[in-house]
């Protein structure tokens, strides 16, 4: 794929994601010269990527029963347009979508897919995630991330891979009836711990919220995610004495 038609997809993707997600705008990857250990030194800007203490995807192994609040979901809005920034493929929100969490409203900005997923359970990573993208008015960000596991067909990720852009910079307007919430699992017991985005800037203070239920995904679904976009994976940071607390 053309580099500089990433670079300037990837650019727009960011400006999308809204200012606390803007960066330097430096062209990274997965792999290579500009893969993840390299990441802190491409751009001043993403200096967090490798001086960070609180970074992100973690393992999750050792965890610590709390009382952690319920996460309230109001996936109510429909989904806008889906895109191609040659890192993911992402889904834009209309405005009105939100998670509360411990009297905490944060709203869903946007959802985009990794796989294999980033975050690993007792070092074992699932074959998809959809991390929800969601801010605070006081511009922290709330990640939930949905893990998926082989199975049968999931009829939402059906109807959005109608609409899959294929190439980088690509984006389609997706027609109405297509119902985020089904996205969800019914159980939604979660993972919590402080973390940061798993792309560069690497910016912190993250609230990670990983639910502790698959959801089914077709082999062939994650094989045509995994055809456009290829293996978008940063490694597992170290933990640094962080809890993560489990319900
Ligand atoms: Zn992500």
């Amino acid at each position: 794929m053309n580099l500089k038609q990433v670079c300037t997809a990837s650019a727009v993707g960011m400006l999308m994601m809204g200012t606390a997600l803007a960066s330097g705008g430096a062209h990274w990857s997965y792999e290579g010269h500009e893969g993840p250990s390299h990441w802190g030194n491409l751009s001043h800007s993403y200096s967090m990527c490798k001086e960070g203490k609180k970074q992100s995807p973690i393992d999750i192994s050792t965890t610590t029963k709390t009382k952690l609040s319920k996460i309230k979901f109001s996936y109510t809005a429909e989904p806008k347009e889906i895109l191609n920034n040659g890192h993911t493929v992402q889904v834009n929100m209309k405005k009105g979508s939100s998670v509360t969490v411990a009297g905490k409203t944060f709203n869903l900005l946007q959802f985009h897919f990794h796989a294999p997923s980033e975050h690993t359970i007792n070092g074992k990573p699932a074959d998809m995630v959809a991390h929800f993208v969601h801010q605070a008015k006081d511009g922290q960000l709330g990640v939930v991330a949905v893990l998926f596991k082989i199975g049968k067909e999931n009829p939402t990720l059906a109807k959005l891979w109608k609409y899959m852009p294929e190439h980088a910079g690509d984006k389609k307007a997706l027609a109405p009836g297509i119902t985020v919430a089904k996205l969800l699992p019914a159980k939604t017991n979660y993972y919590h711990y402080s973390g940061s985005l798993t792309t560069p800037p690497c910016s912190e203070n993250v609230n990670w919220m990983v639910l502790q239920t698959t959801v089914p995904v077709s082999a062939a679904q994650v094989a045509a995610f995994s055809h456009v976009i290829h293996k978008n994976v940063r490694p597992v940071q170290p933990h640094h004495g962080r809890v993560i607390e489990s319900n």
